[in-house]
């Protein structure tokens, strides 16, 4: 697939585009900032431009509104770049938001370790750059992205001057968009794992081959709020990746923290951080299927002061809805079986697709079904590094809950 050549065409050369009588009014009247394929008035030309082509946005009356990103190939077939037509998306433009979500993050979550840009929520729609230290894992999960890679790259380095740069496309994103997947260095060398401080512990994360980024940045408010509810005790972190949870735990005194996933390379990482951080026997890990290991220590009758399960999405679009839901129901129904009396479950939600009370009821008909009472005492959501795009509250797609029980 050819995509469309970098932004070296001047704003009034660009090709111009419009939305097709009485539509586009998610994006004219209520600030989306991207519309459908059906909502545009593509005609030959602008229908066979290059995915990722930079356009000028009409009105109706043909007067020029944004600089707009197309791509007639897929559903999301408009995206807003800049509200000024005439911006001219190069170095200086991608160093410009980069800046901007830097200096955000320093006054929001300070150190240098955090989701940098959340696409729309940081006005580079489709983009993803996290950032450990003085490396920065990019995903562009959109076409316009993708053609403009190379001023994406010099903005980061004009804004944070990073010494390692991993391009990550294994975004199931990208496959909608038409793009392939990979991964590949960019930029400077890694030789292993690197060290992610967060809530007093030190995590190890793999950039080259862990899921997603190598780190999942979102639940840092959780796990420091999961390690408040853990001091003193024992944890039992489900589906844990690389011990977010349980390593913030025993950085709070927890007594003891078993992480359990069904990735080896994820728990060979956090018990490597958990002889980096000196938890020694307080720490253990276990590869597992999540349910299996559940069923299997209520039958050993083992209990536990917190018990957190963070599943993979498992609805992870409108029509595994249903299915969804019967399992984050199932997923509380065993973990509420081992959690102590006066102990807490949490139940996290990564899908889109599953609103903040549906998760909350079907937490609380899985606590029943296993015979338990109990109280809502924590809502979360992402942490601030994740900021979402007013018009598009679906964007905040992380929720976690906490119940005490009886
Ligand atoms: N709790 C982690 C993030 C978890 S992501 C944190 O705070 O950083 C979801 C995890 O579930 C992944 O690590 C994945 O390997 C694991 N997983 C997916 N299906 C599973 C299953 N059936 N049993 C156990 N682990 C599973």
């Amino acid at each position: 697939m050819s995509l469309a050549p970098a932004d070296s065409v001047s704003s009034s050369a660009r090709p111009r585009i419009r939305f097709r009588e009485k539509r586009g009014g998610r994006f004219l009247r209520e600030g989306a900032p991207w519309a459908y394929l059906d909502e545009i008035a593509f005609d030959r030309r602008t229908k066979a431009l290059p995915p990722g082509s930079v356009a000028v946005l009409e009105d109706e009356e043909r007067r020029p509104v944004a600089t707009v990103a197309l791509n007639a190939g897929t559903q999301v077939a408009l995206r807003m770049l800049d509200p000024d037509p005439e911006a001219q998306i190069d170095g200086a433009w991608f160093a410009a938001r980069f800046s901007a979500a830097r200096d955000l993050r320093a006054r929001l979550i300070g150190g240098e370790h955090y989701r940098l840009i959340h696409a729309e929520g940081d006005g580079l729609p489709g983009v993803i750059v996290d950032r450990f230290g003085p490396a920065c894992v990019v995903q562009a999960n959109a076409a316009w992205a993708e053609a403009h890679l190379s001023a994406l790259l010099e903005g980061l380095d004009a804004a944070l001057a990073p010494e390692v740069v991993v391009l990550n496309d294994d975004s199931r994103l990208r496959a909608l968009e038409g793009l392939p997947p990979g991964r590949r260095l960019v930029k400077g060398t890694l030789d292993g794992p690197v060290e992610v401080p967060q809530n007093g512990a030190i995590y190890l994360a793999d950039l080259l081959k862990g899921q997603k980024t190598g780190w999942y940045f979102d639940q840092r408010p959780n796990h420091a709020t999961a390690a408040l509810l853990a001091k003193g005790g024992r944890m039992l972190d489900v589906f844990a990746h690389s011990g977010g949870f349980s390593l913030a735990a025993l950085a709070a005194g927890a007594s003891s923290a078993l992480a359990v996933d069904s990735s080896e390379l994820a728990l060979d990482l956090a018990r490597a951080a958990a002889v980096r951080n000196g938890f020694g026997e307080r720490f253990a890990a276990a590869r597992a299927d999540a349910f299996g290991a559940m069923t299997r220590l209520a039958e050993e009758g083992a209990r536990f002061e917190v018990v957190v399960c963070d599943p993979p999405a498992f609805a992870p679009n409108r029509a595994a809805l249903e299915a969804g839901l019967r399992a984050y129901r199932r997923t509380a129904r065993l973990g509420a079986a081992l959690v102590e009396p006066g102990g807490f479950l949490m139940l996290c939600s990564c899908s889109q697709a599953v609103e903040p009370e549906a998760l909350r009821e079907e937490a609380w008909a899985g606590m029943r079904v296993a015979g338990r009472r109990g109280r809502l005492v924590y809502s979360g959501r992402a942490g601030a590094d994740h900021p979402i795009h007013p018009a598009l509250p679906e964007t905040g797609y992380l929720k976690t809950l906490a119940f005490q029980l009886d």
